[in-house]
């Protein structure tokens, strides 16, 4: 229960603040009741806060994952499951990486809104959830990864409707149950090969649903029709980059930038679940690095829950060889995400007023990128989420083909 302190300092860290701001070396953070309240080359603290020793580690604001699921049959218990059992869950999936804060882009509802409040309420030390709850499919539309296998208990998973009106009473049947964002798929991969995209109207529909009551859409576009449908139906953040890349050219990625879209890149779940040949992920980094050099916006994911291979190097291997620097990264993480979801204002950065949502990481990044993925401490709302000393397991095998 509640019995971890939201007040504490850290010292004797390195201290990046934010990504463009330069490293405080050696710097202290004093949290009171899960804020932020001093930051500097020395802090003064009464002698009863409890002291977190961060020597030799270097201290960023807590991570986005910005794609995640809860749909792996351990997920099943959460509204009833002992918090010591869950905590392992969330600590192997998102809070042993960083990540203090997670968007669910689909997932059971009967999962996804339980843990959301037991997070909140402070019972279950675990990331601050986003919920989509239930992503909405085009008409004919369930993509052929869900379709052969799906188990009755992710039957939620697929609603299609077949009008304007049905997908608005979705998008506020979503709503009554407590979703903060849209999932919608404007292009299904069907097969392997053919995408279904979803008739445009209907994608407006769903769009204007959420943004009538302040959510944010995310869809998974997978080629050039369902990325304009996307952006013509306002949607606000792609959930992936486009991986059929076929007419995606830079007009195209101008008017997405212009339109303020941004875009979870995944580029781990592509070479993982699809191919790693160059000749398929080539064109995919060129996108991203189009739309980066345009000012596109990019967000941290990794389409955990999908991926049962929970662990992060790869994403950022693969975003630095597509071309990324650790500042453009850390964006990604923390202050972009941050700024256009987070319902704590000026939350992304360490900064006096902010809640404390932080980093310990082993080095530094902007020297080695593989830093990003070597998780020391995880501090939620000023409470210890994870500490590496309880040995979750840092990395798992990834998904046998058969259930991709
Ligand atoms: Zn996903």
């Amino acid at each position: 229960m509640s019995d971890h302190p939201r007040t504490l300092v850290i010292e004797h860290a390195k201290i990046r603040t934010s990504p463009d701001t330069p490293l405080i070396d050696p710097g202290a953070i004093l949290v009171q009741e899960g804020q932020i309240v001093e930051v500097g080359g020395h802090v003064d603290a009464p002698s009863t806060v409890p002291v977190v020793d961060a020597r030799g580690g270097v201290v960023v604001a807590g991570f986005w994952n910005s794609h995640v699921h809860f749909t792996e049959p351990r997920w099943r218990s959460a509204k009833t499951q002992r918090h010591e059992e869950l905590e392992r869950s969330l600590a192997d999936m998102l809070t042993s990486r960083g990540f203090t804060s997670a968007v669910d882009l689909g997932s059971d509802p009967r999962v996804v809104f339980p843990l959301r409040r037991r997070v909140a309420t402070g019972e279950l030390l675990g990331p601050d959830l986003y919920v989509g709850g239930t992503g909405l499919f085009p008409p004919h539309g369930i993509p052929y990864y869900l379709r052969d296998s799906i188990p009755w208990y992710v039957r939620w998973l697929v609603p299609q409707p077949r009008t304007p009106g049905a997908a608005t009473r979705y998008v506020a049947q979503n709503q009554a149950r407590g979703s903060d964002v849209l999932k919608l798929f404007t292009g299904s991969y069907v097969e392997r090969r053919k995408v279904v995209p979803m008739p445009a109207p209907i994608a407006r529909a769903a769009a204007s649903a959420a943004h009538a009551r302040g959510q944010l859409v995310f869809a998974h576009s997978s080629n050039l029709e369902g990325t304009i449908i996307a952006r013509d139906a306002g949607v606000d953040v792609l959930a992936h980059a486009p991986s059929d890349t076929e007419g995606v050219d830079r007009p195209l990625l101008q008017s997405l930038v212009g339109s303020r879209m941004a875009m979870i890149p995944t580029l781990k779940m592509f070479g993982t679940t699809v191919t790693r040949n160059p000749a398929y992920l080539g064109p995919i980094y060129d996108v991203l690095r189009g739309f980066r050099d345009l000012g596109g916006e990019l967000w941290f994911g990794t389409d955990v829950g999908y991926m049962t291979d929970y662990s992060t190097e790869g994403e950022f291997e693969a975003l630095h060889e597509a071309g990324l620097d650790a500042r453009e990264i850390l964006r990604m993480l923390t202050i972009t995400p941050a700024r256009r979801i987070s319902r704590v204002p000026n939350a992304g950065s360490i900064t006096p007023g902010v809640a404390a949502d932080l980093v310990i990481l082993e080095g530094d990044p902007f020297e080695d990128i593989g830093a990003f993925a070597r998780v020391r401490t995880t501090i939620g709302r000023g409470r210890v989420l994870w500490s590496g000393s309880e040995g979750t397991s840092r990395s798992r095998p990834a998904v046998p083909s058969s259930e991709k």
